[in-house]
């Protein structure tokens, strides 16, 4: 399975009655650079940029792909101020979003206005008068003369509007319905539309209301604008708004479909590192501190946090350094969201610590130097998109995540609702990445989102399979790591756990590494209730699986997990406390509610099997006979050799030394650090 062969083929010839897009003699092909030029000062398009506009000013059903930084907002923006009349109406989820938007425009001498929650009744009425302009002077009688009293600026050429406007509206929906009637309606716009799909990860219900837009208005073209989509995403979403599910490039555009556009979803700019995080929260924190105050003094960077006690955590540690942050998650007080937000964008904030959903989609910032993924995030999409906040400009910016096994089980609770539909597949394919020391990077992106990006060439079109050179595993040593054979470990880690989930054991990771590391007296709590309350359950390892495991924490943490994403092992929710409400908040912490129990398949084989109950010590050659785990090889990180260093940078790019954690004492076994 790799990036090249799941590539489908481009048409060779162009189909009959095809446009090619991605020309430049239409009729405005030099107006458009000019504009560019004068109003935005960019030299040049960035990919997909023009071909996309050319679409739009033709009149095309548009899908945009492009990565965070890419440029989407150029995309209808300029087609927006080049017509000669009528209003561009962009739908976007946030009020950050939009105020940053209008206020950059504005500063370009462009007319554009927003509404959303917080503009006064009066200043829509005005503004929707506005919108109708001249139009509204042909009505009769005595509204017409209020008109012709007042002196009223232009049209605008761009509105920007929250989805629940669409959706609560009246007055709004029956402006839009004159507007439309008198042709004032050049485009809908909307943004981040993946969220309009309730297969993706940033689904909000508020964006149903878009559903209706085709049918309302038939004729205005709609271009949806968004970052990483997978396929069925974006299949969901053009059927949701009623555009053409059928899809056709840029390069080969026919009639009666939807054009799409992508651009390379690889970002030479931003160097990718995953560090392993250090089990003590201090010393993680530390780790970050220092890292920042090395390579990124004073730069602005964000940290992404899983739950609000973490980012807090977090905060407070760092208000001890020279690092000057703020917390953002979703149970700020609005005003303070804009606070954080307007001195992060001056500067007087350095880095902006939050929850991995609630800051960043969509805001510009250009000179985000780095990302730093306190956590796994939890899926590659969603750390793709996070870490994506980085270098926007264009310039070299760090994105580092730190790893762990046992984040895994909090970000399961964290994502109940969702791990049997999709959710967990997601997160194993981050663990996966994450576990990767060998694979580049980009080449990873690649292969996740080649199997489901629609467009041919996201990653491809810049050497797709070509490592990129300058990621952690492409400048790795390869001293600093080592292939381990798992096998005997992991079989007696599954026949301990076997025993253990045959009495209902309910084990965190963490736990289910001590026990099967013979820690604790083999005991363990149960789901079942006992007379004196919690149920209480053992098991004897050396009975069971003919001695402990031998490897030290973390790296039998991180066996456990790679049994986990293979599929030897299983997490199940305990029943009856997720139905109390509040769900979210339970759950966020409550991650002891992860039970690890063998997989099926693996207690079947073991039942079934008549040799296994004979053993008494295992060795590595019975696991072999047994059939089992043959060669289960994990790779880890060598202690003392370039440890938690990161990577060696080419001579080209600048040194960076992140530090992980601190030495930690280690026995013969434990020379493995993770
Ligand atoms: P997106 O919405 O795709 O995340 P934006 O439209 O916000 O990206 O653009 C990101 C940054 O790239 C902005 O700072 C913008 O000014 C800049 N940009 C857009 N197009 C160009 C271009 N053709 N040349 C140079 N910079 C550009
Ligand atoms: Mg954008
Ligand atoms: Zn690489």
């Amino acid at each position: 399975k790799t990036a090249i062969a799941s590539q489908p083929t481009k048409p060779k010839a162009p189909a009959k009655g095809a446009v090619d897009y991605t020309k430049s003699n239409f009729p405005w092909s030099s107006q458009l650079k000019t504009t560019m030029k004068q109003v935005w000062g960019h030299q040049t398009f960035r990919p997909s940029q023009e071909a996309a506009i050319n679409a739009s000013l033709a009149g095309a059903e548009l899908c945009a792909i492009l990565p965070t930084g890419g440029g989407k907002s150029l995309i209808y923006q300029l087609p927006a101020i080049l017509a000669e009349k009528g209003t561009t109406i962009v739908i976007s989820p946030l009020i950050s979003l939009m105020d940053d938007q209008v206020y950059n425009l504005k500063a370009k001498g462009i007319s554009a206005e927003q509404i959303n929650a917080s503009t006064t009744q009066e200043e829509v009425r005005a503004l929707l008068k506005r919108m109708l302009g001249n139009e509204a002077k042909k009505g009769k009688g005595k509204a017409a003369k209020h008109f012709d009293e007042d002196e009223q600026d232009p049209p605008p050429k761009l509105v920007y509007v929250t989805p629940e406007r669409l959706d609560k509206s009246k007055t709004f929906m029956s402006t839009l319905t004159k507007m439309y009637d008198s042709g004032l309606l050049v485009r809908f716009v909307i943004d981040e539309a993946h969220c309009i799909s309730t297969m993706g990860h940033d689904y909000r219900t508020s964006y149903q209301a878009l559903r209706r837009l085709k049918a309302l208005f038939p004729s205005v073209p709609i271009l949806c604008t968004t970052a990483t989509a997978p396929a069925s995403v974006i299949a969901d979403m053009l059927k949701t708004l009623a555009l053409p599910t059928k899809t056709s490039p840029g390069e080969a555009a026919l009639p009666n479909t939807t054009v799409l556009f992508s651009s390379p979803l690889y970002r030479p700019n931003l160097i990718y590192q995953v560090l392993p995080k250090p089990s003590a929260a201090a010393a993680q924190v530390q780790a970050i501190i220092d890292y920042i105050e090395e390579t990124h003094k004073g730069d602005t960077g964000i940290i992404y946090c899983l739950t609000r006690a973490d980012c807090e955590n977090v905060v407070r540690q760092l208000s001890t350094s020279s690092v000057r942050a703020a917390v953002y998650h979703a149970q700020l007080e609005n005003d303070e969201k804009l606070r954080v937000q307007d001195q992060w964008r001056r500067k007087k904030i350095h880095v902006v610590v939050a929850t991995n959903a609630s800051f960043g989609l969509g805001i510009d910032k250009p000179d985000v130097r780095f990302v730093i993924h306190h956590s796994l995030a939890k899926s590659l999409s969603n750390f793709y998109q996070e870490s994506g906040r980085a270098g926007r400009d264009g310039l070299q910016s760090d994105c580092v995540l730190f790893s762990r096994a046992a984040d895994v089980s909090r970000i399961s609770t964290l994502i109940y609702e969702s791990y049997h539909s999709g959710g967990k597949e997601k997160l194993f394919e981050m663990v996966k990445m994450c576990e990767d020391l060998r694979t580049c990077r980009k080449i990873l992106f690649a292969r996740s989102f080649e199997a489901t990006h629609s467009s041919s060439s996201a990653f491809a079109a810049e050497g797709g399979d070509e490592p990129c050179q300058h990621c952690d595993n492409c400048l790795r040593d390869p001293s600093t790591y080592e292939s381990l054979d798992i096998s005997h470990h992991a079989y007696r880690a599954l026949r301990i756990l076997s025993a253990a989930g045959k009495q209902s054991a309910t084990l965190t990771l963490p736990q289910a590494a001590d026990l099967v590391r013979g820690l604790g007296k083999g005991g363990f709590s149960t789901q079942t209730q006992g007379s004196k309350g919690k149920g209480k359950g053992s098991v004897d390892v050396n009975e069971v699986a003919g001695g402990k495991v031998t490897l030290d924490k973390d790296t039998c943490e991180a066996m456990l997990m790679r049994l986990l994403v293979d599929g030897y092992l299983v997490e199940t929710f305990h029943g009856s406390e997720f139905s109390l409400t509040p769900l979210r908040r339970l759950l966020s912490s409550l991650t002891s509610l992860v039970r690890f129990a063998a997989a099926y398949s693996v207690i079947a084989y073991l039942q079934v099997s008549s040799r296994a109950s004979r053993f008494t010590r295992i060795s590595p050659e019975d696991v072999e006979a047994e059939g089992l785990l043959v060669e289960l090889l994990m790779d880890v990180r060598v202690s003392g050799k370039g440890k938690g260093k990161g990577t060696k940078r080419k001579a080209t790019a600048e040194p960076k030394k992140p530090k992980a954690a601190p030495a930690k004492k280690k026995t013969k076994v434990q020379e493995i650090e993770l």
